[in-house]
């Protein structure tokens, strides 16, 4: 097996592989992230693949289970923990499978093979949470942000229902994580396949690094799906949820609420006379959603708000001076010169983390490091800031992404500059 990105990712949710008989015929396999397979009399239908470098050791799982040849697959959308790696399950000599696909995973393949090198430095933040781990993408295979070796034969627009070896699959499309979102119900055997439009944890649906993310066309993709009331749901990551239909359908909801009440909420500041994008996460009031299993662990709300302002609005923060900003290294040499030079600036870092005043630290720190990248003291204390920072987030997201930028101070470089 080549080494994947995702061998990389030290931080990303590392799960034991498991499989099991969800109901009749139909097996949920998962380790970081889970496929379904649908026996029927005509061979199998996956939904989904899984990551590359796990899809030996799930199809091996799937072997346990069934022998019958791959006839059919649905993607659930172009994320590469759910897309490539098909060929391992394939039996020898079978026939190539009908593979499904919403149409606008098209141009998300396009775009991941224009833009790999982004790709590759986003996910070593957002996964692996460390700029080192970049270098050790480098040996990267291209196909991992392009098109699949098996690429979609059949693409959908609106939905699809099928019929394979007599059993149904209604093929649905949502805009939620991604616009090319597909979720799959079974009505003969009860089964919904959300993909990765409900996992159980708040919906990571502004992703501070990504393209723009749909927190209503989500909500209204959970509230469809919520009207199946599944027997049997299996996600595009963690374990199946079985013979709790009323409890899976409210978590549905409660998701759909907060979104539409979000939405709702950043639109009226929107419409309060535009206030500048900067400060709009301070303005929103977050619906509190009391469920224990409502946990943000994976990212944070802000960041939902800032992906619903980006897609009613512009790029432009709203502070005129950055409608066209000086460079940051001109701006910060100013703030060092305001603040008596950097010994003062850097006293003044101090007192904010001593203080937990850590956001503001962090303003002062980035200032610090773009005024004087090759000062040892500077380096040294910007990234104890932003260690600190990373400490203190609770999701999975900051925290990365806040280590990557101490790596980065370590070694002297603004953050986004490699
Ligand atoms: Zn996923």
């Amino acid at each position: 097996m080549p080494q994947t990105p995702i061998d990389a990712y030290t931080t990303f949710a590392q799960r034991d592989l498991s499989g099991r008989e969800v109901t009749e015929d139909t097996y949920h396999i998962f380790a970081r992230s889970g496929i379904t397979v649908f026996e029927t009399d005509d061979g199998l239908v996956l939904v989904d693949t899984g990551i590359y470098s796990e899809s030996a050791a799930m199809a091996e799982k799937l072997r346990d289970f069934s022998q019958e040849p791959i006839e059919t697959v649905i993607l659930t959308h172009g994320h590469m923990d759910h897309v490539y790696g098909l060929d391992a399950y394939l039996l020898d000599g079978q026939d190539e499978p009908t593979i499904i696909a919403h149409e606008n995973m098209a141009d998300r393949f396009d775009r991941y093979e224009r833009t790999i090198g982004y790709n590759e430095a986003i996910n070593a933040r957002q996964y692996g949470g460390t700029a080192s781990v970049y270098g050790r993408l480098e040996n990267l295979e291209d196909s991992l942000f392009g098109w699949p070796d098996h690429p979609p034969t059949t693409w959908y627009k609106d939905g699809l229902t099928i019929n394979v070896g007599g059993l149904t699959l209604e093929i649905h499309h949502g805009k939620g994580e991604t616009d090319d979102h597909t979720w799959v119900y079974c009505p003969e055997r009860d089964v919904l396949c959300s993909g990765d439009l409900f996992a159980n944890v708040p919906p990571n649906a502004g992703n501070p690094q990504k393209v723009q993310r749909y927190p209503e066309g989500w909500a209204t993709a959970l509230r469809e799906m919520a009207t199946k009331e599944p027997r049997v749901l299996c996600m595009g990551h963690f374990a199946p949820i079985v013979d709790q239909p009323e409890e899976v359908s409210h978590r549905m909801r409660t998701i759909a609420n907060f979104l539409d009440t979000l939405v709702e909420r950043t639109l009226n500041e929107l419409n309060n006379g535009a206030p500048p994008h900067t400060d709009i996460v301070h303005r929103v009031s977050i619906p509190e959603v009391d469920e224990p299993w409502f946990e943000e662990k994976y990212h944070d709300t802000e960041f939902i708000i800032r992906n619903i302002v980006r897609y009613y609005g512009g790029w432009w923060s709203g502070r005129p001076s950055e409608l066209k900003p000086a460079s940051r290294s001109e701006l910060a040499t100013e703030v060092v010169a305001l603040a008596g030079g950097t010994e003062n600036l850097l006293t003044r870092i101090q007192q904010k983390l001593d203080q937990g005043e850590i956001k503001l630290a962090c303003h002062l720190a980035d200032y610090a490091l773009e005024a004087a990248p090759d000062d040892k003291s500077v380096q040294s204390l910007t990234a104890t800031v932003y260690s600190e920072r990373a400490e203190q987030e609770k999701d999975g997201v900051s925290k990365n992404i806040f280590t990557a930028a101490s790596e980065y101070a370590e070694d002297g470089r603004p953050f986004c500059s490699r």
